[in-house]
């Protein structure tokens, strides 16, 4: 078993991890407050080639292996400290570009995935409605066959990047009722019928747009369907697979860089003439911290290098997402804790680390229906 990487993955990650850290993080704080979506990085962030990680180069990407890929968006997640920004790449990446270079047809992939790669264009995946979130096939939204279209009519809510994308990923279930069930269609932003509602205010990762769509007599050609009719839970089931190991690829670089900050402090502040490292009940927490950050690291790589084999890791990606989810929040708030007053305050950015760490337990299929999963592994 060989836990090294290569000299070119770890050159990739340090060069990710510079850019993303003398580019990404200006106006991080205005952003949090205005809760604008930084198009003009999204920008650099796709020249940079970042948008594009694992698409191969005939649609624009960088055509790398998974482990390659996760230890890239590992020092993104360090690099960039606008978390939000981080969350709709991997929402777009996930989401819309992998199931495109899966399941696309060629001509579905030289119409959009170089625009995905270029980042003219926002990809934004659509399963969850006001009715179905962690059921998430039990869907309201209803496509209808009428002659080589179907017709959408439903509501999405909770969909990351709706308010900013130019293609959405909707998930619908086909009528009449019967064997086919839940289909993917890919919508551009300007079809009849598709209006983008609100953006939805949130506690964290405000720089990512968070929005709602509705559909009225939505009319998609048959060419925009997604594999074939009946095949939406494997490509949703595929998209999270990837989603629930590749968004933690980013919290462990998050992870590493507070615990840094941790350790700084731990040995710079004094309190009854010591440094508050010097407690035990600090120092543990930072032991503890460390801990985290290794086992999370440790299940991330072993999902990318499944995945770089062409494995299933369904499994592991329900136990990753699990335990780094609770990890990262846990590394937040010791993380305040260890700052004390400091920490609540909003210019040590620890608040706001921590308010963009809660959702970890709730996208993706929350803790709870993860947990779900892996005892259905189990048998259960
Ligand atoms: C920041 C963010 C970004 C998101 N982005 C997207 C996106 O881009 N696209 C998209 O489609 N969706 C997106 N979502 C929606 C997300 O997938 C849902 O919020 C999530 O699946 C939970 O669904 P729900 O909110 O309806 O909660 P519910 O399903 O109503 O669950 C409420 C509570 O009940 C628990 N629960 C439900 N069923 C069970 C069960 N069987 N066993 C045990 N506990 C259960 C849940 O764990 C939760 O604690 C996003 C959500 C967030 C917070």
């Amino acid at each position: 078993m060989d836990f090294s990487f290569t000299q070119e993955q770890r050159q990739l990650r340090q060069s990710v991890l510079d850019f993303a850290k003398s580019a990404l993080n200006g106006d991080l704080a205005k952003r949090d407050q205005t809760r604008e979506f930084p198009r003009d990085l999204w920008k650099q962030c796709a020249e940079f080639g970042i948008l594009g990680l694992p698409i191969p180069s005939e649609w624009g990407g960088r055509g790398l292996d998974m482990v390659s890929v996760f230890y890239a968006l590992e020092g993104l997640g360090y690099g960039c400290r606008d978390n939000g920004l981080v969350f709709s790449m991997h929402a777009h990446l996930w989401g819309v570009a992998m199931p495109l270079l899966l399941f696309g047809t060629p001509d579905q992939k030289k119409k959009y995935l170089p625009r995905l790669c270029n980042g003219t264009m926002i990809g934004s995946i659509a399963m969850a409605e006001p009715e179905s979130g962690s059921d998430a096939f039990n869907l309201k939204t209803r496509a209808v066959k009428k002659g080589a279209a179907y017709v959408l009519n439903g509501s999405k809510t909770l969909i990351t990047n709706a308010p900013v994308a130019g293609l959405y990923l909707v998930f619908a279930a086909v009528e009449p009722p019967g064997p086919v069930g839940v289909t993917a269609f890919l919508i551009e932003r300007a079809a009849p019928g598709l209006t983008v509602g609100r953006t939805l205010e949130t506690m964290g990762l405000r720089s990512s747009p968070l929005g709602e769509l509705s559909f009225q007599d939505c009319e998609v050609p048959a060419q925009n369907l997604l594999g074939k009719a009946g095949d939406g839970p494997a490509i949703f089931t595929g998209a999270m697979e990837l989603e629930r190991c590749g968004i933690p690829a980013s919290h462990v670089g998050a992870m590493e860089r507070i615990l840094e900050r941790c350790v700084a402090y731990a040995r710079e502040r004094r309190q009854f003439g010591k440094t508050i490292g010097e407690f035990q009940a600090v120092s543990h927490k930072v032991a503890e911290m460390r801990i985290r950050l290794e086992t999370s690291r440790l299940l991330v790589y072993r999902a990318a290098w499944l995945k770089s084999q062409g494995k299933h890791a369904l499994l592991e990606a329900s136990i990753t997402k699990a335990h780094v989810g609770d990890a990262y929040i846990q590394t937040c708030l010791d993380a305040v804790q260890i700052f004390g007053g400091r920490g609540y305050l909003t210019e040590s950015e620890l608040e706001r680390e921590l308010r963009d760490a809660i959702p970890s337990r709730i996208y993706s299929g929350t803790s709870e229906i993860q947990k779900k999963i892996i005892a259905g592994w189990l048998g259960l």
